[in-house]
């Protein structure tokens, strides 16, 4: 069939099947279903579980995403998103937010917020309070203390050392690093400003085996990390929020995905929501979520949606696997009738968090679109 009989036959169909198609799914109310990136220990499943308890309380949509991800905000143990992310090159904690309400349709987002834990609590002020969407820096600072937010030091001590691990680990040509010991330290020492684990044992005995492991990984592959999460209510109402420190040791003011309205989630609640994780820069460039939900507006089911959204991203990389083997991105959907999906470019591994109204908080395998050889 010609591409021009193909659209035009599309277009009556178009007109003609799918309000039809609207109002029967209008008929049945959709159940309730959260969805989320699997974040360490737990956080994305409590994050889920917990958003799930607000909606079916009767709670707004919003609300619930985002009293679910302040648990892993305000968890110090996870170091990619609010309290305890890992920092910029300066040592200082930046975060990003946005979040999107699907009833009224609005949106609101900090980029490069530094001192407050929980910075989609901020996005969303700055949605309801203000008639910008997106406040960065320090004026996103400035506002989040003017509506009462406390401003706090972010960094852990485990964060903190993991900086100066990867500050160590900085070298010159020669292989000199100024955070080493030094020339004239004793030829024993000189060696340490390498990543040894044992030397490093030396430097920080209270630090634990796991941290120094994870603090030399972390050096060499800085690493990404955000919660996403999307939710629907049995009235149809959708929202979603998604919240991050951003990758690790980035220079001050980078600003990622996660607080780009269109990148790191977009949603409508006539079609659905989807947001993202991992390497912000390529998402951004493929405009991942608004993609995904433009997609599933033109009739692709959420998994279809997501994968071709992958698939631009490879596309930018000339389906390079090699290339792309360094990039790390997935991407959540939720749409409008409950219907769900989690893609990640790489895979098997990557999980995410789920709460449907009859099935308790969980996490499944995301589906992907190239296989990690080992
Ligand atoms: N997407 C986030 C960003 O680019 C980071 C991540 O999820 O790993 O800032």
């Amino acid at each position: 069939m010609k591409d021009s009989a193909f659209s035009r036959r599309a277009a009556i169909l178009g007109t003609a099947v799918f309000p039809m198609i609207r109002i029967a799914r209008g008929q049945s109310r959709p159940k309730p279903v959260v969805i989320s990136s699997a974040n360490r220990l737990n956080g994305g499943v409590n994050c889920c579980a917990k958003a799930m308890d607000i909606i079916k309380s009767g709670g707004d949509t919003l609300d619930a995403v985002i009293a679910g991800v302040n648990i892993v905000e305000l968890d110090p143990r996870d170091n990619s998103v609010g309290y305890g992310g890992l920092p910029n090159e300066e040592g200082v904690v930046e975060l990003d937010a946005s979040c999107m309400h699907g009833p009224t349709r609005r949106a609101g987002a900090v980029g490069a917020i530094q001192g407050i834990k929980t910075p989609s609590k901020v996005a969303k002020r700055v949605m309801e309070d203000t008639d910008h969407l997106m406040l960065v820096g320090a004026g996103a600072l400035k506002f989040a203390k003017a509506e009462g937010f406390t401003e706090e030091d972010l960094l852990t001590d485990e964060s903190r050392l993991q900086w100066l691990i990867w500050k160590r680990s900085l070298r010159d040509r020669n292989g000199h690093s100024n955070w080493g010991p030094g020339i004239d330290a004793p030829p024993e020492q000189q060696k340490s400003g390498s990543l040894d684990l044992r030397e490093l044992k030396r430097l920080y005995p209270q630090a634990s085996d796991a941290l120094l492991a994870e603090a030399i990984q972390n050096a060499a592959h800085p690493p990404h990390g955000t919660i996403n999460c999307i939710s629907l209510n049995e009235k149809g109402e959708m929202s979603a929020v998604t919240t991050t420190s951003g990758m690790a040791w980035k220079i001050p003011g980078c600003v990622g995905d996660s607080p780009i309205v269109g990148g790191g989630l977009w949603l409508d609640q006539d079609i659905g929501g989807a947001g993202s994780t991992g390497r912000g820069e390529e998402n951004i460039r493929a405009c991942g979520a608004h993609t995904i939900v433009e997609n599933m507006r033109h009739g692709m089911a959420p998994k279809e949606a997501a994968l071709d959204a992958l698939k631009r991203v490879a596309r930018n990389f000339n389906n390079d696997e090699k290339r792309l083997a360094q990039v790390d991105i997935q991407f959540y959907v939720l749409r409008k009738d409950g219907e769900f999906a989690a893609a990640s470019l790489w895979g098997p591994g990557p999980r995410f968090a789920l709460c449907t109204g009859d099935q308790g908080s969980h996490e499944e395998q995301c589906v992907y679109l190239y296989t990690r050889r080992a």
